[in-house]
């Protein structure tokens, strides 16, 4: 009798204890995703439809501003004060907001008009150990015609460069549907933050500041926020599919 007694007090606690466990593991969702004002974006609610849920770590990402204080990038014979450095700071901040909408962990190499060496850049990020890095930049080139978006990743023969080139082709499939601009295609580049970076890395060139059509695109915030919108798109596929 007693030992039936304690049997059944035993069961009673491998109940809860078996109660707790299943609550503790089912995966908790994001909370509903939550407006910002200020960003244009988010009165469409395009990006809120798959919020990310983590049982887990959160995916951590690297966010590079191209360029920075004394080293502007390139200039808009077009339009007025268009500088690259502004402009790749306003896209990444975009970015930013995007990815910590859709519940991602986000690391910003700057956040103002500050100088910071490329390989400073890359070092910064390898202490950082994260899922991916992003370079955001715009182009130029003295051929006026020339316009449209293209991808760079490192080729090496390892996994890094492989994963490097499916998300490069991802980020640059769903930054052409938001924008619509022409695409110059993924590219191998030999640039110091994605060669020297040790995870999955990528740079893009936004657009063309040269060319006189897209410097006015670019010139427009709705633009770049389409641009960003498309770029936090296709890190969510990537990390949703590797
Ligand atoms: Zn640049």
């Amino acid at each position: 009798m007693i030992a039936w007694r304690q049997g059944k007090r035993v069961n009673r606690i491998l109940f809860f204890i078996t109660a707790l466990f299943i609550a503790s593991c089912s995966p908790v969702k994001n909370q509903a995703p939550y407006p910002v004002a200020e960003n244009p974006a988010a009165v469409t609610g395009e990006i809120a439809s798959g919020y990310f849920s983590r049982p887990h770590r959160r995916p951590k990402i690297v966010i590079d501003a191209g360029h920075g204080g004394k080293d502007q990038g390139a200039k808009s014979p077009h339009v007025k004060d268009m500088i690259e450095k502004d402009l790749t700071l306003s896209t990444a901040k975009l970015l930013d907001r995007y990815l910590t909408q859709l519940g991602y962990e986000t690391i910003m190499i700057r956040t103002g008009d500050v100088f910071i060496p490329l390989d400073a850049r890359a070092e910064f990020a390898n202490a950082n150990t994260p899922d991916l890095f992003v370079s955001v930049h715009y182009n130029s080139a003295p051929n006026k015609s020339a316009h449209g978006i293209e991808v760079y990743y490192y080729k090496e023969e390892n996994e890094r460069s492989e994963s490097g080139k499916a998300l490069a082709k991802v980020v640059l499939d769903n930054v052409l549907s938001s924008t619509h601009a022409k695409s110059r295609g993924i590219k191998h580049g030999n640039f110091a933050v994605i060669r020297e970076t040790r995870m999955p890395a990528i740079l893009i060139e936004a657009g063309f500041l040269t060319n006189r059509e897209e410097s006015k695109l670019i010139e427009d915030p709705y633009y770049r926020n389409r641009l960003a919108r498309g770029l936090a798109q296709g890190i969510r596929e990537y990390l949703k599919n590797h």
